[in-house]
C-alpha cells in the first residue's frame, strides 16, 4: 500500500480543499481520503510531498496525438508511415503524461493507431496516460481531415462507418461536421454533412453504446449538430462569414439538450498567432464560452493538443487560465479539466476525481491551484494508478 501525504487536496469537484489529507492507494486504486495527517497504515510505503496540493490527473478530451505540434503538423503526419506515426504517438502521450495529463481522448488519427497505443498502455507494457480513441473521423470524401482515411459520403456509408469503428473498438465516434482550419479549401462555415445524416451517425453509435462529438466551426452546422442529437460539440465557436454570432436560443437549446461543449481552447503563450479567421474571432468566442457556461452546460478542456506550436501535448494547464479569463471561477475552471471532462468521456466514477474507488492518477501541485493555477504547469509529481511517474528523456 502506497501513502500520499501532502499540505492540501482538491477532489475534483469541492471548493472546499481537503486539508492535511492521506491518500491510500492500493492495486493502483485510491482505497482512502482522510483528512487531518492521521497515521498511514503499518507497512504502508509513505511519499511525503511537502507543500503542495493533490489535484486529480487532468482530463484532456480533445488531442491529435498524430499532430507533432510543428508549423505543419498535417506534412509531418503525411510523411510518415504507420511505425513512425505510432513512434511519435507514444512520444507524444508521455509527453502529456509528465505534464500531469493522465487522460487523453483522441479525436482523429489515423489506421486507428491510438487504438492501437491505447491497448499497448493498458496491457501494462509500459506506463502511459489512460487513451480513449475515435480513430479516424468520419468525413467526406476531400473533407475536413480526409488524409485520416475516414471518408464516408452519405448514409449508408455514414452508418457502415460506426459500425467498423466500433468493430475496431474505439471509446467514441467524432464526426466532421463543418470545415475546418486544417484542411486547404474546406470551409469552416459549411455543413459537411445533414443532420438527417448525422442523425443517422448519431443512431448506429448509440446502438452499440458510443457516444458522438462532432467537429463544428459555422453556425449552420452546430445547428445540425444539435438537432442530430450528438452528445458532444468540439470547438463550437458559432462562426459565420461576419466574425461570431452566439444566439441565446441556440445556447440555450445546447444546453437543454444536456450536449457537452470543449471549447478546445489552452495555448502557450508568446507563440505563434493562430491563422487569421481563428485570431480575428477569439474575443468573440471567450464570451461565448463564458455565456455557454452561464446557461448551465458543460464544458471540458479538451485542447487540441499537437495542432500547432502554441498546442503542444500536455498543453491542458493552460486550458485553466484561459476559463479564468473567460468568466469562471478557479473551482469552476479545475473542474472542467478534471471531473466534467472525466464524466463526458464515460470515466466519471474512475477519473477526475479524488475519492475512494478511483484510480489513483494523482498529480501533485506546488502551493494552492485555486489561488495560483500556474502552479499547475509545473507539476511536483505525477502518480499514473499508483505508480510515480519517472520523467523520461524527451525533446
Ligand atoms: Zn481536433
Amino acid at each position: 500500500m502506497l501513502a500520499l501525504r501532502a499540505t492540501r487536496l482538491f477532489d475534483g469537484e469541492s471548493a472546499t480543499l481537503v486539508q492535511r489529507p492521506l491518500v491510500l492507494i492500493d492495486s493502483g486504486r485510491i482505497v482512502a481520503v482522510d483528512a487531518g495527517a492521521g497515521e498511514p497504515p503499518a507497512g504502508a510505503e509513505v511519499v511525503e510531498l511537502g507543500d503542495v496540493t493533490l489535484i486529480p490527473g487532468l482530463v484532456d478530451t480533445h488531442v491529435h496525438l498524430g499532430f507533432d505540434a510543428s508549423a505543419d503538423p498535417v506534412a509531418r503526419m503525411r510523411a510518415d508511415d504507420d511505425g513512425a506515426l505510432l513512434l511519435r504517438m507514444r512520444l507524444a502521450a508521455q509527453q502529456h503524461l509528465v505534464a500531469g495529463v493522465t487522460t487523453v481522448r483522441d479525436l482523429g488519427d489515423r489506421g486507428y493507431l491510438a487504438v492501437t497505443l491505447r491497448d499497448w498502455f493498458r496491457e501494462g507494457h509500459e506506463v502511459g496516460p489512460e487513451v480513449l480513441a475515435s480513430g479516424p473521423p468520419l468525413t467526406v470524401t476531400g473533407g475536413h481531415c480526409h488524409f485520416m482515411g475516414g471518408q464516408a459520403d452519405d448514409e449508408a456509408e455514414l452508418r457502415r462507418g460506426v459500425r467498423t469503428r466500433c468493430t475496431r473498438g474505439v471509446d467514441v465516434i467524432k464526426v466532421m461536421v463543418t470545415g475546418g482550419n486544417m484542411t486547404a479549401g474546406i470551409d469552416p462555415l459549411t455543413p459537411q454533412y445533414t443532420a438527417a445524416e448525422i442523425a443517422a451517425v448519431v443512431e448506429e453509435a448509440h446502438r452499440f453504446g458510443r457516444t458522438v462529438t462532432a467537429h463544428v466551426h459555422g453556425v449552420a452546422g452546430i445547428e445540425a449538430a444539435v438537432d442530430a442529437g450528438v452528445d458532444g460539440l468540439e470547438h463550437c465557436g458559432f462562426w459565420v462569414a461576419e466574425g461570431v454570432r452566439a444566439d441565446q436560443e441556440l445556447i440555450d437549446r445546447i444546453a437543454g439538450r444536456g450536449i457537452t461543449v470543449c471549447p478546445t481552447l489552452g495555448l502557450l503563450p508568446g507563440g505563434p498567432p493562430p491563422p487569421p479567421p481563428v485570431a480575428s474571432r477569439i474575443p468573440a468566442m471567450s464570451a461565448s464560452v463564458g455565456r455557454l457556461h452561464k446557461a448551465g452546460v458543460r464544458l471540458v478542456g479538451g485542447t487540441d493538443a499537437g495542432i500547432a506550436p502554441a498546442k503542444p501535448h500536455g498543453v491542458a494547464p493552460y486550458v485553466v487560465d484561459h476559463l479564468l479569463m473567460t468568466g469562471l471561477t478557479s473551482v469552476e475552471a479545475l473542474r472542467v479539466v478534471t471531473s466534467a471532462g472525466a464524466d463526458a468521456c464515460g470515466l466519471g466514477g474512475r477519473k477526475g476525481r479524488l475519492v475512494p474507488g478511483a484510480d489513483a492518477d494523482v498529480v501533485a501541485v506546488a502551493g494552492n491551484p485555486l489561488v495560483d493555477p500556474q502552479a499547475l504547469r509545473q507539476p511536483a509529481a505525477v502518480f499514473r494508478a499508483g505508480v510515480r511517474v519517472r520523467t523520461p528523456v524527451l525533446s
